[in-house]
């Protein structure tokens, strides 16, 4: 294997992990700008002399799309940024959203053999700094592909699943359209994380890419009301489906005084703010009511987005309750660490029990429950029990729930036969297959709540197996 690094291995590691310049968090407050600002070109280059290039590189392994890490850090460090860009896009199409939103702490940088010992190598930051050079120097750039004349495939929903699919088969040539119900692209990209982490251009950029390998995008249609799976395939002539709807109905917590006024599901309330534009009303026509006291309710990426929202919105306490302890919180360590810096007040250990309503059915507080770790439950995790005697209210006048999603089950309850599981993900094999002949599916819809790197990898899966369909289809006698 040959060796780039000019460091020997001794001085490698001496190298501290490089960290990102950052808004402080007092300016924070009132802006929704990107908290991190990225590697310079001498902080990626001292980061990428930390990589120990090894024989075996395990971070690859560590990726769910296999990015040759220990590749294009060795480009970064020949400073043939393009030739990293070009790279990690073989098998990652959105590098500028995942190397922002990835948990990378449990993906490629949690097997970095430098980790076992050091901090691992920010491969995230990393793959960031490649793709914003990429968007700032060569904004067009994209892998070479055919004129789009094969069969037609439709693509249903456009979160990083159905864009990854999309592309993919754009790639190889298929003639792809991609249906939407909302009125804009990107899926959670562009209702649920907010701008302060992800960028609206970052993934303006990637749809315009994806536009000019001549994928048709069309909007507002509900598919299941608009146009079923069946009319897609025998009535507009499409030979193959991928649906890619996601997970975006919230679960509830099933508690009394739920229906008050002053409570959201963080699905609607980033959804008016990040999508609908609620922080500028009335200029946009959309609002949010918020007090000055809330509580978020979860522990994942979507609590933490809500709570950051809130504080940005002027919320001057935020509570984040959490029923289990810090090691157990799903969220990015990352976004914990920001929420903690912008004053969030993250009780671990509490449960709600009730929201408290006015005569006027207006939130006005919320009853918890301190919490204590029992024996582990089906997930592995320690089952949290409540600690009696140990009810307390919180005063708060909204409440933002975000314990959960699951798939909305339009498509699944118009396309006769379509096969099902628990809490109606739609049934897959290893290659994305339905019981449907042509139709395939993935993403949060096939696994139920999970990460965008997943419903990448499934996106482009399903593109290899659409392939293949259509492939061995061409072989078979008519
Ligand atoms: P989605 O992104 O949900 O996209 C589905 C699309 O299908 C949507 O645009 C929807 O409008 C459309 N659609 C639905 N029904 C229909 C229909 N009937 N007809 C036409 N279109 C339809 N993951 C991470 O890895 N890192 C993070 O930091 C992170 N943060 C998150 C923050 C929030 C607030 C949320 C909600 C999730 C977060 N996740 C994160 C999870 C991640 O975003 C999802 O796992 C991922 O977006 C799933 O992708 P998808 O393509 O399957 O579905
Ligand atoms: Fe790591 Fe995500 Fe990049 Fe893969 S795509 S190398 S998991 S940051």
């Amino acid at each position: 294997m040959l060796r780039v690094n000019p460091l020997n291995p001794k001085d490698r590691v001496r190298i501290p992990r490089q960290a990102c310049l950052e808004q402080p968090a007092r300016t924070r407050w009132s802006t929704f700008q990107e908290v991190s600002s990225g590697f310079d070109h001498e902080q990626a280059r001292l980061e990428a002399s930390r990589c120990l290039e090894c024989r075996d590189p395990v971070c690859t392994k560590g990726c769910p799309v296999g990015v040759d890490v220990r590749g294009f850090i060795q480009d970064l460090l020949r400073d043939d940024i393009a030739t990293a860009a070009e790279r990690i896009r073989r098998t990652n199409a959105l590098p500028a959203i995942c190397g922002r939103v990835c948990p990378q702490e449990s993906q490629c940088e949690a097997a970095c053999t430098m980790g076992r010992k050091f901090e691992p190598v920010a491969i995230g930051k990393l793959e960031r700094f490649v793709a914003d050079w990429e968007a700032a120097h060569r904004p067009a750039w994209q892998r070479p592909a055919p004129r789009p004349t094969g069969p037609r495939v439709a693509v249903v929903g456009s979160g990083p699943a159905g864009l990854t699919c999309a592309a993919e088969l754009a790639q190889r040539g298929y003639r792809v359209t991609v249906l939407e119900a909302l009125h804009a692209l990107g899926g959670v990209l562009r209702y649920g994380i907010p701008e302060f982490r992800l960028p609206r251009e970052v993934l303006d950029r990637e749809l315009r890419l994806l536009g000019a390998l001549g994928v048709e995008t069309r909007t507002n249609v509900l598919v299941g009301r608009s146009v079923t799976i069946d009319e897609l395939m025998d009535e507009e002539g499409f030979t193959a489906v991928f649906l890619a709807t996601g997970a975006g109905t919230p679960l509830f917590l099933g508690i009394p005084g739920e229906n008050l006024c002053g409570v959201y599901s963080a699905n609607e309330f980033l959804t008016r703010v990040n999508l609908m534009g609620a922080h500028r009303f009335p200029e946009h026509a959309t609002p949010v009511r918020l007090g000055r006291e809330v509580a978020v309710v979860g522990g994942g990426n979507t609590a933490m987005d809500a709570v950051r929202t809130a504080r940005r919105l002027g919320a001057e306490k935020a509570w984040l309750l959490y029923r289990r302890s810090r090691q157990e919180m799903p969220a990015r360590v990352e976004e914990i660490h920001h929420a903690e810096q912008e004053g969030v007040d993250i009780r671990f250990l509490t449960s709600p029990v009730r929201i408290v309503g006015d005569a006027a059915a207006a939130v006005t507080g919320i009853e918890c429950e301190t919490m204590e770790l029992g024996a582990p439950d089906a997930s592995g995790r320690r089952r949290p029990v409540a600690v009696p005697g140990s009810t307390h209210v919180l005063p708060v006048q909204t409440v933002i729930v975000a314990v959960g999603q699951r798939p909305n089950p339009i498509v699944q309850a118009t396309t006769p036969g379509l096969g099902t599981g628990a809490h109606g993900v739609v049934t897959v094999d290893e290659a994305q297959r339905t019981n449907r002949p042509g139709v395939f599916a993935g993403g949060d819809l096939s696994r139920g709540g999970a990460t965008v790197i997943l419903a990448m990898r499934d996106g482009r899966r399903a593109a290899a197996a659409i392939d293949d369909w259509v492939r061995e289809g061409a072989l078979r006698p008519a």
